[in-house]
């Protein structure tokens, strides 16, 4: 059984392809659940407008398009609807109600800024200054919290813009596994980082210095294409290289999320 709770369509405005294209290569990729998880909007005080996420104004079509979705293709697959979301504190009442009263089946939290993204440092950069690194762990550990999101997404975001994994970001990264292990707050293993890791021939995330802690600590884990594209969801072979990778780690491998709400 495969199943993947996180994709995106292209209201976060760097993603591709329609929504109903997402549903069809996820068929064809031999997912049994797919969730989509885009960029979720936020109820900013300032005027401030986000150019990778959806609009609040954006967020009823979303939830529309994939409804008919899930009607039309109910006997072939099952689709949740979901999105991810930062942990940004000021916001979290409104997020919080907004989600319950839009009956989203679930969020995945995913911390990329720092306070909020109206003027905080975008931490796939800013983590090779430990001081960052201390802020975004924080943060995970504060949405983790707050019992609302399913999972951790790409944990080791930190990753991408730090230069080594040194003693610091073992130390750091343990402190993170095990805070989740401790709130059985799975963690993901995040594909479009496998993607963008053999596209450029970098080392950001996944980062096998954090995965072998990981497993030391003994996380539930779950692999997430991020899909941005509609043709990722057809890269089997990502998806069971990730899963030979994890097992031969001997990490528990889950398949389906808890549902918060
Ligand atoms: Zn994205
Ligand atoms: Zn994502």
């Amino acid at each position: 059984m495969k199943n993947n709770y996180h994709t995106h369509t292209t209201r976060c405005f760097h993603a591709e392809d329609s929504d109903e294209s997402y549903v069809l290569s996820a068929i064809k990729g031999g997912i049994k659940e797919l969730g989509f998880s885009d960029h979720s909007p936020w109820n900013y005080h300032s005027k401030f407008t986000s150019r990778m996420r959806m609009g609040l104004q954006d967020f009823d079509d979303y939830y529309k398009s994939i409804r008919h979705l899930k009607e039309k293709y109910k006997d072939k697959i099952s689709i949740k609807i979901g999105l991810e979301c930062e942990y940004f504190p000021k916001y979290m009442n409104w997020l919080t109600t907004f989600v319950q009263q839009k009956k989203i089946d679930y969020i995945i939290l995913a911390t990329h800024f720092e306070g909020s993204d109206e003027d905080g440092v975008y931490y796939g950069y800013a983590c090779d200054y430990n001081k960052h690194l201390d802020t975004y762990i924080e943060n995970c550990k504060k949405g983790i919290e707050t019992g609302l999101y399913s999972y951790l997404a790409h944990p080791d975001l930190f990753m991408r813009g730090r230069n080594l994994f040194d003693d610091y970001a073992a130390i750091k990264t343990r402190e993170l596994c095990e805070f989740c292990k401790e709130h059985n707050m799975p963690i993901e293993y995040n594909l479009e980082g496998v993607l963008v890791n053999e596209m450029y021939g970098t080392q950001g995330y996944p980062h096998p210095m954090f995965w072998k802690i990981a497993s030391e600590v003994g996380n539930d884990v779950i692999i997430g294409y991020d899909a941005h594209k509609a043709k990722s969801l057809e890269r089997l072979d990502l998806y069971d290289d990730a899963y030979e990778y994890l097992k031969s780690l001997d990490m528990n491998v889950i398949e389906t999320i808890p549902y918060r709400f």
